[in-house]
């Protein structure tokens, strides 16, 4: 018999708190995230979904792992990682964190008017040193501009297998959009677009894609 394709997916927006009540964020819904957990389980894949604070309800049969913050995100794909076939970092994860946590809530007039800030870590570049041969990683890109250019040097510089490169802002905010059009680029030099359409047939296609290139290696 052979063993089941594992693959694990994160999804969402991750929060960084400065006190008990107050956080920094971004408007990512786990739209995407959750429409690929869907396509890999239809695929007959085993699906980890490891997943920030959103409203949907994670699909059926999927393992799920809340987490908050992108230290908590780390750690749960530091532990789900070495068992799994490919990785999807579909989360929108905060690039940056308050430097000080209260563990109060700061009274409105004792709140400071700026913030000192300090980079979260970076989970896929963290994860690519640790990668056995045979895994995939495929990583996101949101860009404003130059989508391509930018996804092909994020593609580079955090050593992906993939990056699915989709526009945000302006008319197409990818965040919190149904639709969308996304570039899903090998370092191959494979480019192959997917939409404009629905996040849960892009979602299809691009697990469909990855599919057939696993299928082919
Ligand atoms: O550098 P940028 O945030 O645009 O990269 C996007 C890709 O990197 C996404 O796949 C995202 O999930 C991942 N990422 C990460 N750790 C971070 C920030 C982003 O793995 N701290």
């Amino acid at each position: 018999m052979t063993k089941q394709f594992r693959c694990l997916i994160t999804a969402g927006p991750t929060r960084e708190y400065f006190d008990p009540v107050r956080f920094i964020s971004n408007p990512s819904s786990g739209k995407m995230g959750y429409a690929l957990a869907e396509a890999a389980l239809a695929q007959g894949w085993y699906v980890d979904l490891v997943t920030g604070p959103v409203a949907l309800l994670p699909p059926t049969g999927a393992q799920t792992c809340n987490v908050v913050t992108g230290q908590e995100m780390l750690a749960a794909i530091e532990r789900l990682f070495p068992q799994c076939d490919m990785l999807i970092m579909a989360a929108a994860v905060c690039d940056m964190r308050p430097k000080a946590v209260a563990d109060h809530k700061v009274k409105k007039d004792a709140l400071s008017m700026t913030l000192e800030m300090e980079p979260t870590p970076d989970i896929l570049q963290t994860i690519a040193r640790r990668k056995q041969p045979g895994q995939l990683l495929v990583g996101f890109a949101a860009e404003t501009e130059a989508v391509e250019a930018h996804a092909r040097s994020k593609l580079n510089a955090k050593q992906l297998d993939w990056v699915a490169a989709n526009q945000v802002g302006g008319e197409h905010n990818a965040f919190e959009a149904d639709e969308n059009t996304v570039y899903l680029l090998g370092k191959g030099a494979q480019r192959i677009v997917l939409g404009p359409g629905p996040k849960t047939q892009i979602a299809r296609d691009l697990i469909h894609s990855l599919a057939q290139c696993v299928a082919s290696t």
